[in-house]
């Protein structure tokens, strides 16, 4: 199979309103262009300095997302172009952003992202907490971070049951947020789906799916 129809392919399983994100973390700067060549714009990468090294050698429309685990001290290095940072589960981390968003002179999109697996390994914000970054948000000091909507990952298991019920309790949270949250109108997008669910993610209201393998091929 080659990227072109891997990504026609995945096309026809993505209705429209659904955003389909290539993750294009550990391929090449070429392998990038042939995906981008199909018309693909909207590229997600999981570590900051070989997202840094892509941006150098790749077209200036690409859209990168920033999927991985951020650390506070290297947020300055994706700051002035980054399009969206998925996974801010801090406080503390959404601070940092908006001070580099300030010192850039933009305004720096961004989704909560919730733990919603079993698991104890995946990063994510408890509900609790959520509510409480949502609380402090909507005092209005964060002038220059967005909060766009909500990314969650599912339990890595071929157990659909499982699956199904972290993904509806992810869309539970957003409708949740969604009530909370004062700038609601930007509060619009939910981020679930990856290669072996993104399926059952549309199914329960995702609006951007993070594909990387069906479309790169195994990492
Ligand atoms: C690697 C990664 C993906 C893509 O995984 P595939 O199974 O290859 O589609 C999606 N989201 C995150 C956060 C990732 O780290």
């Amino acid at each position: 199979m080659s990227i072109t129809n891997n990504l026609k392919e995945i096309k026809k399983n993505i209705p429209a309103g659904v955003r389909l994100i290539a993750v294009s973390k550990t391929h090449s700067p070429e392998i990038i262009l042939e995906a981008y060549n199909c018309g693909q714009r909207e590229f997600a990468e999981n570590k900051v300095q070989e997202l840094g090294d892509k941006v150098d050698k790749l077209p200036k429309d690409i859209k990168w997302h920033f999927i991985g685990h951020l650390q506070s001290n290297k947020v300055k290095y994706i700051a002035p172009y980054v399009y969206l940072i998925h996974g801010v589960d801090s406080l503390k981390l959404l601070k940092v952003i908006d001070k580099e968003g300030k010192k850039n002179d933009r305004i720096i999109s961004v989704l909560l992202q919730l733990h919603i697996a079993k698991e104890d390994s995946k990063f994510g914000l408890t509900e609790d907490n959520f509510f409480k970054v949502i609380e402090e948000y909507n005092t209005g000091i964060y002038q220059n971070t967005k909060v766009k909507g909500v990314m969650g990952m599912a339990t890595f298991t071929d157990d659909e049951s499982i699956v199904k019920e972290e993904f509806s309790n992810l869309k539970r949270l957003y409708d949740k947020g969604k009530m909370l949250i004062k700038d609601v109108d930007a509060f619009s997008e939910i981020s679930m789906g990856m290669t072996d669910d993104y399926q059952i993610a549309i199914e329960h209201g995702s609006t951007m799916v993070r594909i990387g393998s069906a479309i790169f091929g195994n990492r």
